[in-house]
């Protein structure tokens, strides 16, 4: 039966396509596929929508800019995270040459200057943890802050 052999083969491929796919499920299920630091760390590419929904909207357009001068590069480099951590922005890429992380440095720095939820000049505040947030969001903050102490 020389036949049957080519056919084996076949399934086989498909096979292993499949369980291959189906592992990328179950991770992304796990909610791993998207987080780097996770056990089960697969390198992501953020899209644009994905990028600007790890942040507040304030640092919109610092992400947007970054993220579009990353695409632009000859190849294009990889965003694998964006998030924040003590007040800033972190805005993690593959492989890249010194002087785009020099650009990415300064839209970090940026962020320290900018208020996370509507764009305008702010300052890293203590708040239990650490925002970066102008006068009028600070106080915004604060109100819901001690009106959650007085519960
Ligand atoms: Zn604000």
């Amino acid at each position: 039966m020389e036949w049957i052999e080519p056919l084996r083969c076949r399934f086989a491929v498909w096979q292993s396509k499949r369980r291959a796919r189906i592992n990328l499920l179950r991770l992304e299920r796990l909610g791993l596929l998207r987080n780097p630091q996770g056990p089960g760390f697969v390198m992501a590419d953020y899209t644009l929508e994905e990028a600007l929904a790890s942040v507040g909207k304030g640092w919109g357009p610092i992400v947007e800019r970054l993220w579009r001068f990353c695409k632009a590069q000859n190849p294009p480099i990889m965003v694998t995270q964006v998030k924040e951590k003590l007040g800033g922005l972190r805005f993690y890429v593959g492989a890249a040459t010194d002087d785009v992380w020099k650009v990415i440095d300064a839209g970090e720095a940026e962020s320290l200057k900018t208020c996370e939820d509507c764009g305008q000049p702010g300052e890293t505040r203590p708040l239990g943890w650490i925002l970066t947030l102008c006068d009028a969001c600070f106080m915004k903050h604060t109100k819901r802050q001690q009106e959650e102490w007085k519960k």
